[in-house]
This record gives structure tokens, C-alpha cells and sequence, in this order.
């Protein structure tokens, strides 16, 4: 897709900081990390919104995906937040699907 920067990272086209990848999910660190640990788990196939799909295959991989790499990092049992923003109220800024992984410190609630 152009004009996506998850597809430019994904094509190899910008630099980015992986984590871990297979045919389907990208793992990497969020640029602008809010936590010890920030990293993002896109699907590799260009999905705008969770309003866009009903892939529940995909949607459920990049959660497990995200254990996954909490375990292998070692905070999963200190634990963890997942958080996929859509659309404007949502604060999503980047329209390819994305879930957040945040953990390192006690994470505030409710988000502001
Ligand atoms: P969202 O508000 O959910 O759309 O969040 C988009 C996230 O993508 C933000 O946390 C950004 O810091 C992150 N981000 C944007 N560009 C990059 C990049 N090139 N590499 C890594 N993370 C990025």
C-alpha cells in the first residue's frame, strides 16, 4: 500500500527496530516509546481500521503474537497492556492496524 509508513517498514523501505516477524506479523519498537517496554505487532497485510476487518485469524495473531514476546522478554508475569486505537476519538495516527505493547512500570488507568 503507499502512503502507509507500517508498509514502508514492512517492505524493508524504512529503517525500523524488529522484534520478530513470520509471513504474516511484524514486531517492532515504537519510535516514540511511552513504557520500558514499547513495541507494536502489525499484521502484514494493509488493514486501515479494526472497523475494516473481520479476519479473526489475523486480529487474534497479533495478540498472541504479543505474549508471545512478553514471555520471551520476561515481563509477562509482571504483565503487560495491549491497546489498539482506532479512528479519531480513539487517537489512532498511523491507519494500518496496530496493537501497542506496553509494560516496564505500573501503567496508569484510566488512559487520559
Ligand atoms: P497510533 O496513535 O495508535 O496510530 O500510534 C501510532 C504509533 O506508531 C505511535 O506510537 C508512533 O510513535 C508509532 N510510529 C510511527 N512511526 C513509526 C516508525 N517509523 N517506527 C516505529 N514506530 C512508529
Amino acid at each position: 500500500m503507499s502512503n502507509c509508513i507500517f508498509c514502508d517498514i514492512i517492505e524493508g523501505k524504512i529503517p525500523a527496530e524488529k522484534i520478530f516477524e513470520d509471513d504474516d506479523v511484524l514486531a517492532f519498537k515504537d519510535v516514540n516509546s511511552q513504557a520500558p517496554y514499547h513495541f507494536l505487532v502489525i499484521p502484514k497485510l494493509h488493514i486501515p481500521t479494526l472497523n475494516d476487518s473481520d479476519n479473526a485469524e489475523l486480529i487474534g495473531k497479533i495478540s498472541i503474537t504479543a505474549s508471545l514476546i512478553a514471555k520471551q522478554e520476561g515481563f509477562s508475569e509482571d504483565g503487560y497492556r495491549l491497546v489498539m486505537n482506532t479512528n479519531k476519538d480513539g487517537g489512532q495516527i498511523v491507519f494500518h492496524i496496530h496493537l501497542h505493547c506496553l509494560a516496564g512500570r505500573q501503567l496508569g488507568w484510566p488512559p487520559g
